[in-house]
């Protein structure tokens, strides 16, 4: 069974590349903006608490990412190995990963690399809500403090693998399906 958590800062193609890889390997695709998002759009409770955060580009309470993720992978066929993308953001969050999965529980860590000045002109050019000058800077930012030091967090075990997000997409996945499958 393959667990796999999809790395990089806002504007690296995490999304994309983990939707194609997730189909092209059989498994789950879980990315918590997305999940927030829905939340956001059927109006609940979690969409009321995260619609103001996520709008600015700061990171939703760890406490309510976790609870939402952990539901989602109860919940998933069972067997059936998954990426997670966006999810873990904060230290936090990825020791809570930990205690559920075990230790061993990650297998591989994609890391997507992309200049700094790509990436604003790609979060720009995609348009969502919170993909305003004024927030892509804030979200740049976070990622550095908060979610870049898992990097070091994850290489301690060897298991990250760095890709360049550069290039076209088809060409990027073929790269991480590379990595995956090599022995
Ligand atoms: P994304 O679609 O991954 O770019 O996420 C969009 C927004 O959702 C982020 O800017 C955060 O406000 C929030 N978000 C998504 N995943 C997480 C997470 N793991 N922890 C905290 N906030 C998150």
């Amino acid at each position: 069974m393959k667990r796999l958590i999809f790395l990089g800062p806002p504007g690296a193609g995490k999304g994309t590349q983990a939707k194609r890889v997730a189909a092209r390997l059989g498994l789950l695709h879980l990315a918590t903006g997305d999940m927030l998002r829905e939340a956001v759009d059927q109006g609940n409770e979690l969409g009321k608490q995260a619609k103001a955060i996520m709008d600015c580009g700061d990171l939703v309470p760890d406490e309510l990412v976790i609870e939402m993720l952990m539901e989602k992978i109860a919940g998933g066929k069972r067997g059936s190995g998954f990426i997670l993308d966006g999810f873990p953001r904060t230290r936090v969050q990825a020791e809570a990963l930990d205690k559920r999965l075990g230790k061993a529980g990650v297998q591989g860590v994609i890391l997507l690399e992309v200049p700094e000045d790509e990436l604003i002109e790609r979060t720009l050019a995609r348009g969502r809500s919170d993909d305003t000058a004024g927030t892509v800077g804030n979200r740049l930012e976070v990622y550095r403090q908060q979610t870049e030091p898992l990097v070091g967090f994850y290489d301690r075990r060897a298991i990250v693998h760095r890709v360049n997000g550069l290039g076209d997409i088809s060409g990027i996945e073929q790269q991480i399906l590379a990595v995956l499958t090599m022995p």
